[in-house]
């Protein structure tokens, strides 16, 4: 285990940015974060974010930052984190990979892209069988018989999680390939949890979910289906943590904060304007918050 100053979730604009700043100002940091997976990499040309010499793809700029990051003396972990939990003195963070770490502060810079299953009606029965959050919806589903759909990590501790209600879970790939790592499967297979690559195309029910359909035509008994697609996003952490939400993003004040002691939030996790230098300017504000915190200079500026 090993102790940080400040933890940054994610690696795309408002994440590198501040743990540029952080580097800099010799507070203890890593950023865990994947930049191929984040919004900015699917930019093909970018040129309305100011002093490129040419128009360069997006994946070029978070290449670059991570780099810039680790000059000015922060470390990169390419990894993805999958819990978030205050302890004792901070922060607990655990990876995909199973590495945990702990922190004083963290950052939570995760983005704004919440990917859709394609399942027919998921819409129309979110929170009514159809839930996004087993720290938060997973009581509901006490011996109940329940999917949980997703291929990666985040699918793996959502369906984990839920086992201590339930013994009858299955997690579906969707066909997609599967990314959840050894130590994780190792998991799964010590609680009984079944991996299907099968494709649920359709929910149903009235008013509360009853079964699925499979693109193979069969139907399925079920009373939950928890989506863990992609990675434990913005909402998974706020909920765990209890931090205070506006229209569906991390609320934080001017310096980023927000209302958990120690939790700083920046970029499209944040809501407002999707853009590379807004989630910058926010990475910069919630870095320079946290070093007037940890180092008390009330005054801090970079400007060497
Ligand atoms: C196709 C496209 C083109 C765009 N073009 C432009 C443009 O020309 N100009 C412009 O200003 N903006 C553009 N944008 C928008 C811009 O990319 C975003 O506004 C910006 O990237 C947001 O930065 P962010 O750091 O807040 O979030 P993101 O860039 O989404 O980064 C969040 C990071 O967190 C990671 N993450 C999420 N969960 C976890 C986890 N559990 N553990 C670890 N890491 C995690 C993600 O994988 C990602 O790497 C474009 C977006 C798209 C999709």
């Amino acid at each position: 285990m090993t102790n940080y100053d400040t933890i940054i979730i994610g690696a795309g604009p408002a994440g590198i940015q501040a743990g540029l700043f952080l580097g800099r100002a010799q507070v203890k940091t890593i950023l865990i974060g994947m930049p191929e997976k984040g919004a900015l990499a699917y930019g093909k040309i970018i040129s309305n974010y100011f002093g490129l010499p040419d128009d360069p793809p997006g994946l070029t700029l978070l290449q670059n930052g991570v780099e810039q990051l680790k000059r000015c003396g922060s470390e990169f972990l390419r990894d993805e984190v999958v819990d978030l939990k205050q302890s004792k003195d901070g922060f607990e963070v655990t990876t995909a990979t199973l590495k945990i770490f702990n922190s004083k502060t963290v950052i939570i810079a995760t983005g704004a892209y919440i990917p859709s299953a394609g399942i027919r009606g998921e819409k129309n029965f979110l929170g009514k069988g159809v839930h996004t959050c087993v720290a938060c919806d997973g009581p509901l589903f006490k011996k109940k018989k329940v999917a949980v759909v997703g291929n990666g990590p985040h699918a793996a501790e959502e369906a984990l999680e839920l086992a201590t209600f339930t013994d009858k879970i299955t997690i579906y790939s969707q066909g997609s390939p599967w990314e959840i790592g050894e130590a994780l499967l190792a998991k799964l297979k010590e609680k009984n949890i079944p991996l299907s690559d099968k494709r649920i195309t359709e929910v149903a029910g009235a008013p509360l979910l009853k079964s699925a359909k499979f693109s193979d035509g069969a139907e399925e008994a079920f009373e939950g289906l928890f989506l863990a697609l992609g990675t434990a996003g913005g909402t998974t952490f706020s909920n765990k943590l209890g931090l205070e939400q506006k229209d569906g993003f991390i609320k934080i004040d001017k310096d980023g904060k927000t209302s958990v002691k120690g939790v700083w939030a920046a970029g499209g996790v944040t809501g407002g304007n999707l853009q590379i230098s807004k989630s910058v300017g926010d990475g910069c504000n919630a870095a320079i918050s946290i070093i007037r915190t940890l180092k008390g200079i009330e005054n801090y500026v970079d400007q060497t």
